[in-house]
C-alpha cells in the first residue's frame, strides 16, 4: 500500500485529536490511522494553556454531553493518570457564593452536581470553609471532592506516545491546507504533501471550523477565540491557596469567573477571565491577525453577541487591563490577596462556537458530514472528558465513516 494512503485522517494534536486517534488505535487496531499537527509539538495551543483542573462534571446541565463526558471522564482521566504514572491528584475545590443574590445559585449547583452523580457535595458555612481554605471568606460554599489537577500537556505527550505504540502515525509540523473530497476518498493536501484517506475527523480547534469550509462544509457557526489571563502568585504567598476555590458562575456564560488553582506543581495562579482575542492564537493584547480579525468583524453573530453581553464584556476589559479590577475580583473569595502578592502568568485562547444569532454554543458539538466528521465545540471540560469524547467521537465515526 502506498505509504500517503490512509483509512482515517485526524486534523489536529490538542487532547481531542490524540484523545480520539488513541480510542481508534486501541478499537480498531487494523486502521492505518495518520494524526496531522500543524505545530512541531502536540498540545501547543488549548490543550497546552489550560488551568490544569480534572473538573467533576458539577456544572453542566443533567443530560447534556458536557455532563456525561465529564462525570464518566474524569474518572477515566484520574485512572489514566494513575496507570502512566502523570502526577495529578484529587484535591476537591470549593465554590464560594460571597453574595446573598448567588446563595440559590449555589444549591441549583449542589441539586445539578447530585443530578450528574456527584457524590459527597455539600454546602458549609463559613467555619467550615475556613477549615478547609484557612484565607478564603464567603456566605456559604459548596464542597465539591471529586475535583482534580494535572498536567495536560503531558496527557497528550502519553496519548501520541500510545498512539504511536499502537502502530498510528503522530506527524508534526505537518499544516492541512486543502481538501479534496470524491466519493471514494479525500485528498488532504497539507505543507508536507497529499494524503489519502478513506474517513476524516476535524479536531482542528481554534480552526475546526475553517476545515470544515475547505472540506466544502458549512459549519453553521465561527470559532469566536476568548483569550484568558492569569496571574501567578508569589511563591511566598502561594499558602493563602490549598487547592481549588472559585466563584459562583454568572450562568449567562460558559466560563467560571477567575478562580485560584493550585497546580499539579504546587505553583497557585489566579485566573482565567475572559476577553475576545483579536487573533485566533492571540496570546498577549497586542496579538492581532487581520484575517482572524476581518473574519470574525464580518460575521453577524459576533455583533449580536456584542449586543447582548457588551456589559460583561467591558468588565473582562476592565479586569484585563487593570491589575487592581482583577484583584478586587480575587479578593471576594481571599480578602488578603494584595496586587503586590500577584505578577502575570501564562494565558490561553478558548475555542467557543457562536451561532449567526449571537448565542453561544453550550454543549460539545460533533457533526457528521459524509466520511467526515467535524468537532465543532470541545471548550472546557473537553480535557478532562478527552478520553470519553474519543469513545463518543469514535461510536460515531464507527457508521458514519465506516470504521472497523
Ligand atoms: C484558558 C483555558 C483554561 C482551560 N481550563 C480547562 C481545565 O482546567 N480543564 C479542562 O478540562 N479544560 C480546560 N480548558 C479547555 C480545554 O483545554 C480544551 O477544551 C481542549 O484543550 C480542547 O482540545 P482540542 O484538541 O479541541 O484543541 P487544541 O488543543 O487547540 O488542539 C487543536 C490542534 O489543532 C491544530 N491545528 C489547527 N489547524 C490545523 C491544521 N490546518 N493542520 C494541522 N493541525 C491544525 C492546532 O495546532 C492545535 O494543536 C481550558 C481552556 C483554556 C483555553
Amino acid at each position: 500500500m502506498n505509504d500517503s494512503r490512509y483509512d482515517v485522517i485526524i486534523i489536529g494534536g490538542g487532547v481531542v485529536g490524540l484523545g480520539v486517534a488513541l480510542e481508534i488505535t486501541r478499537r480498531f487496531p487494523h486502521q492505518r490511522l495518520l494524526l496531522l499537527e500543524k505545530e512541531d509539538r502536540v498540545a501547543r495551543h488549548q490543550s497546552g494553556h489550560n488551568s490544569g483542573v480534572i473538573h467533576s462534571g458539577v456544572y453542566y446541565k443533567p443530560g447534556s454531553l458536557k455532563a456525561k463526558l465529564c462525570v464518566s471522564g474524569a474518572a477515566a482521566m484520574v485512572e489514566f493518570c494513575r496507570e502512566h504514572r502523570i502526577p495529578h491528584s484529587v484535591c476537591g475545590k470549593v465554590i464560594v457564593a460571597t453574595r446573598e443574590d448567588e446563595l440559590p445559585r449555589l444549591e441549583e449547583l449542589r441539586q445539578r452536581g447530585e443530578a450528574n452523580g456527584l457524590a459527597g457535595l455539600c454546602i458549609i458555612g463559613p467555619e467550615e470553609l475556613r477549615e478547609i481554605e484557612p484565607h478564603a471568606t464567603g456566605l456559604r460554599a459548596l464542597v465539591v471532592p471529586s475535583t482534580g489537577t494535572t498536567d495536560y500537556a503531558a496527557v497528550c505527550q502519553k496519548y501520541a506516545e500510545l498512539v504511536n505504540a499502537n502502530g498510528g502515525t503522530v506527524l508534526t509540523s505537518t499544516a492541512a491546507k486543502r481538501i479534496r473530497r470524491s466519493p471514494q476518498e479525500i485528498v488532504v493536501e497539507s505543507s508536507k504533501g497529499a494524503y489519502t484517506t478513506a474517513g476524516l475527523i476535524n479536531c482542528a480547534g481554534l480552526h475546526s471550523d475553517r476545515i470544515a469550509r475547505l472540506a466544502g462544509d458549512d459549519p453553521g457557526v465561527m470559532i469566536v477565540p476568548f483569550r484568558g489571563e492569569y496571574y501567578d502568585l508569589l511563591p511566598e504567598r502561594a499558602s493563602l491557596v490549598r487547592a481549588l476555590i472559585y466563584p459562583v458562575p454568572d450562568p449567562r456564560f460558559p466560563f467560571l469567573g477567575v478562580h485560584f488553582t493550585r497546580r499539579i506543581t504546587g505553583r497557585v495562579d489566579a485566573g482565567p477571565n475572559a476577553v475576545l482575542a483579536l487573533a485566533r492564537e492571540g496570546y498577549g493584547h497586542t496579538t492581532i491577525n487581520l484575517r482572524d480579525l476581518g473574519s470574525a468583524l464580518a460575521f453577524p453573530g459576533l455583533w449580536h453577541m456584542a449586543r447582548k453581553h457588551w456589559r460583561n464584556a467591558l468588565g473582562e476589559w476592565h479586569r484585563s487591563l487593570s491589575k487592581g479590577a482583577f484583584v478586587r475580583a480575587l479578593q471576594r473569595l481571599v480578602p488578603e490577596v494584595t496586587e503586590s502578592d500577584l505578577v502575570p502568568g501564562g494565558s490561553g485562547v478558548r475555542a467557543q462556537a457562536v451561532k449567526p444569532d449571537g448565542s453561544l454554543v453550550d454543549d460539545f458539538q460533533f457533526v457528521p458530514s459524509g466520511r467526515m466528521l467535524h468537532v465543532l465545540n470541545v471548550p472546557s471540560p473537553a480535557a478532562t472528558a478527552s478520553l470519553m469524547i474519543g469513545k463518543a467521537i469514535v461510536d460515531l465515526a464507527a457508521t458514519t465513516l465506516r470504521l472497523g
